[in-house]
């Protein structure tokens, strides 16, 4: 199987499928997107390496999921609506089993997404695959509806989805650095090998939202990113914070109530420092906190108030006492 054939297999579907803005997909040397009139293209590029972002081994299923959902879940953090994406693909040799399994996960998603893959390239090398997604944001007034992570403003509430950590916990698992109850295995890998772009909430986050991220490499770190853009600090009491995250996500749930069980440094470390949820952390004035409620429930996803952000710069953990967090813990937070 040449190039050219792998190609036409496996990476061009029937023009039939392609979504109105989509005037030309796969074929020619450029693709043509047609944004709607008064909106801005969001854009935005992740790439997955072989040995470093999966293991050579991985269920090619599920990593053609996470490869186009890792760029959604960016569109999502922008509030932009998905439209398309390009697939670089750098392969070994041209196993049609592996690219099977591969397609077959990535266009489940990206058809959940009505996001249609409008080109790529497609060489011979170490596997590595490289997607550029394309999502559309509206312009009102000459303004971007784009969530920024310049936008948080003391007073603001922190808010995250979900409830991170959870794919550390798989990850420590897989890794034979923890053992699992054999229930709760199955719950934590789909959130590590196939997490959910949060895209609905971010669409519905748009007009109320001061400022946004996705949660890709741990919620302090990246908490730590809207900070800095922001130059606004912030306070969480880390306790409060966990409980409350696992009432929203449902606190029967077998996987909660592993993570629930686990003593409280471990609960923060893969709460508050795990990476790889793709959740969203985002920042609201309090006026808006019905809206939040509403956009939470209009996207069917789970939204909790973990914070607040301050004038005073840095970020500061305490307890339900109000003390500070101290202990070993207190080095995740390394940008403070
Ligand atoms: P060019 O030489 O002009 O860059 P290519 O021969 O690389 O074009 O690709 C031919 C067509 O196939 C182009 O439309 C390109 O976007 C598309 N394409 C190549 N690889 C992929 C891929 N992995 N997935 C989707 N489309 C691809
Ligand atoms: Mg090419």
């Amino acid at each position: 199987m040449g190039e050219f054939d792998l190609i036409a297999r496996f990476f061009q579907r029937p023009a039939h499928r392609a979504a109105g803005h989509v005037a030309l997909g796969v074929g020619d040397d450029c693709a043509l997107l047609q944004p709607a009139p008064g909106t801005q293209l969001a854009i935005s590029c992740d790439m997955l390496v072989e040995g470093r972002h999966f293991l050579p081994d991985v269920d090619p299923t599920t990593l053609g999921h996470k490869a186009l959902a890792v760029n959604l879940s960016d569109l999502a953090a922008c509030g932009a609506k998905p439209l398309a994406f390009t697939l670089a693909l750098a392969l070994p040799r041209a196993d049609e089993a592996w690219l099977a399994g591969f397609a077959r996960g990535l266009f489940a998603l990206a058809d959940a997404h009505g996001c249609e893959l409008i080109g790529g390239d497609t060489t011979q090398g170490p596997r590595n695959i490289c997607i550029t997604v394309f999502g559309e944001v509206p312009v009102v007034n000459g303004r971007s509806q784009a969530l920024l992570r310049s936008g948080a403003r003391p007073g603001d509430d922190l808010y995250v989805s979900g409830m991170p950590g959870q794919a550390r916990l798989a990850l420590e698992a897989l890794q034979g650095q923890r053992s699992l109850p054999a229930d709760v295995l199955p719950a934590l890998r789909q959130r590590l090998e196939q997490p959910t772009p949060r895209v609905a909430l971010g669409l519905a986050l748009r007009g109320v939202a001061s400022a946004a991220i996705d949660v890709s490499d741990g919620l302090l770190g990246d908490l730590g990113h809207i900070l800095k853009a922001s130059a606004c600090g912030a306070t969480i009491n880390t306790s409060d914070a966990i409980n409350s995250i696992a009432a929203g996500v449902d606190s029967t749930r077998p996987e909660v109530q592993f993570l629930m069980q686990l003593p409280i440094e471990q609960q923060q470390a893969l709460v508050l420092a795990g990476g790889d949820d793709y959740e969203l952390l985002f920042s609201a004035p309090p006026t808006a906190r019905a809206a939040v409620q509403a956009a939470a429930r209009a996207s069917a996803t789970p939204v909790t108030r973990i914070g607040s952000i301050e004038t005073t710069p840095g970020l500061r953990l305490v307890d339900a006492q109000g003390q500070p967090v101290s202990g070993r813990f207190a080095s995740f937070d390394h940008f403070a």
